[in-house]
Parts: C-alpha cells; structure tokens; sequence
C-alpha cells in the first residue's frame, strides 16, 4: 500500500477493502478512523483545533460560524479513543473501565432532543450547536447502534485499532484485514514461539 492509499485509509478507503457501517453508524466509524496509531501522529484528521473544525465541519456535525478549541480537540480525541475502546470491547472482552468514565463523562453534558419529521419518523438530534452538539450526535448514533444490535458488529482491530463492520455471519471476524493485520499477528506470535524454543 502507498503513502496516498494510507493517507485514504479509513476515509475513502477501508482497511482490507471492507464495506462500511451501515446508516449513520458509518460516520461514528469514521470518527474512529480519524486516526489510526500505526501512522504518523500528524496524519491525525482530528489533531489540531483547525484539523478537527474542518473535519467535523466536512462531515456536517458543526455549522459555519461555530467554533473548535484546542481543549475541545483534545476532548474529542479522548472520545475517539474510548469509543475505540469499545469497539475493541465487541472483541468479546469487557470493555475498558477509563473508557466507560470518559464516554459518561461526554453523556453527562449530550442534550439530544427527539425530532418528529412530517411522516412521524422519530429521530434523536442535538439539542445544542458546536462541538457540544458534534459530540452529542455522536453518542446518538452509538446508542441508536446498540438498539439495532449494529454495534455488535462495529469491531476494533486487535492489532491496529481500526474499527471495521463484521459482516461475518458468526461475527468471527477478529482483525481489520486478515491478509495485513492477522498475518502480522500470526507472524509475530510465530517469532515469539521460535524466539523461545532458542
Ligand atoms: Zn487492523
């Protein structure tokens, strides 16, 4: 894979050429995959105030005028990485203690207000503007993912983090893709084995 394929990766491109997460749950996994710690950290889409504004912005979670902090970056990143905790959680281990604090922390302050659309669909929505309001239709689409059983199929990666969606039947699938992250790990518990038996 080139740099500009990497530099795709989990944007336009999905690791192992996996499909998306179905419905909105796709722009939550994108939120995941703003980054990915097996790249550079300035590859990070959320890394910056500015990167994180016209990321957020890009994906239609901020309006024009509203405004991106350095704190409220930083915020954002923490999020990121406890719902990838979570994701990684749907491995089938319990999911991480520090992560759950972070994820309540964000729900404490989400205002979300049901929408009533003309033909009586219900929808959660944020009740709030700017990242308040980015990080409160995130928590929407995570608990709405849950109540469709989807969430059960949003996977991390046991080896680079990535979340993917396991289309799997059984949902067996363990890594992003098996052909680059199994096989790292198969190589490396391979040079483990063969690093104790010398
Ligand atoms: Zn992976």
């Amino acid at each position: 894979m080139d740099e500009r394929d990497k530099r795709r990766l989990g944007e336009q491109v999905e690791p192992g050429g996996r499909p998306k997460a179905p419905g909105r749950l796709e722009l939550l996994q994108r939120f995941v995959n703003s980054y990915n710690h097996d790249l550079p950290r300035e590859w990070d889409r959320i890394g910056t105030a500015a990167k994180a504004r016209s990321w957020l912005r890009e994906k239609g979670l901020l309006a024009p005028g509203d405004r991106v902090s350095a704190a409220d970056a930083a915020r954002l990143r923490e999020l990121r990485e406890a719902i990838r905790a979570l994701a990684i959680a749907n491995q089938g281990e319990p999911p991480d203690a520090a992560a759950i604090t972070v994820i309540r922390a964000a729900a404490a302050t989400a205002q979300l207000s049901v929408s009533v659309g003309d033909d009586g669909r219900t929808a959660l929505e944020p009740a709030t503007r700017g990242v308040d309001g980015a990080v409160a239709t995130l928590l929407g689409i995570l608990h709405e993912a849950q109540l469709t059983g989807h969430w059960l199929r949003m996977k991390g990666c046991r080896q680079c983090g990535y979340a993917f969606f396991d289309r799997s039947k059984n949902r067996s699938a363990a890594w992003c893709a098996m052909s680059i992250c199994g096989n790292r790990t198969k190589n490396r518990a391979y040079y483990r084995r063969r690093g104790s038996a010398t």
